[in-house]
C-alpha cells in the first residue's frame, strides 16, 4: 500500500518532503524518486547501469530528461517505456496512472477526481510505482 497520498490535501504527499535537485538538462527542480520507481518505467531496466545513488524525476514539460542520478547521468524520454504524461501537452496525456485517467477525461467529468481522491484515501492507489514521477497522481489534476 502506498503512503504517498495518505493526507487530505493534494499537495502534501509525504510526511517527509522529498529531496529536490536541479535537472542537469533544464535546471527545473526535480524530485527524488525511489529506485523501484525507475525500474518500473525504464526500458530494459536489467541493462540499466544504475548506481548506488539517489535518482530524480524532472517534471518540466519541455525537457527531454525524465530521470537523472546524483552523478548527472540522465535518462531521456526514449529510454522510458511509460508514456510520460508530464512531458506532454495533448489532452490525451495521462494524469492518473493508477486508474488510467487522461487530462480530457478529468476536465470533462469532475467526478473522476472525486473518485481518485476517494481511492487514494482508501490506499488503493499505486502512484509510487505506476506514476513515473513517483508522486501522487492528484498533483497533476486540474485545480
Ligand atoms: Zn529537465
Amino acid at each position: 500500500m502506498s503512503d504517498c497520498c495518505s493526507t487530505e490535501s493534494d499537495t502534501s504527499c509525504a510526511t517527509t518532503s522529498p529531496k529536490k535537485r536541479p535537472c542537469p538538462t533544464c535546471g527545473a527542480k526535480a524530485v527524488e524518486v525511489k529506485l523501484a520507481t525507475l525500474l518500473h518505467h525504464l526500458k530494459q531496466p536489467w541493462e540499466a547501469q544504475l548506481g548506488d545513488q539517489k535518482y530524480y524525476f524532472c517534471p518540466d514539460v519541455d525537457c527531454r530528461t525524465v530521470y537523472f542520478g546524483e552523478d548527472e547521468t540522465v535518462m531521456g524520454i526514449d529510454e522510458i517505456r511509460t508514456a510520460v504524461g508530464q512531458k506532454r501537452t495533448d489532452p490525451e496525456r495521462l494524469l492518473c496512472y493508477c486508474f488510467g485517467v487522461s487530462q480530457s477525461q478529468a476536465e470533462l467529468d469532475p467526478d473522476i477526481k472525486r473518485f481518485v481522491t476517494q481511492q487514494t484515501k482508501l490506499g488503493s492507489c499505486a502512484c509510487d510505482s505506476r506514476n513515473p514521477s513517483g508522486r501522487c497522481c492528484l498533483k497533476d489534476f486540474p485545480k
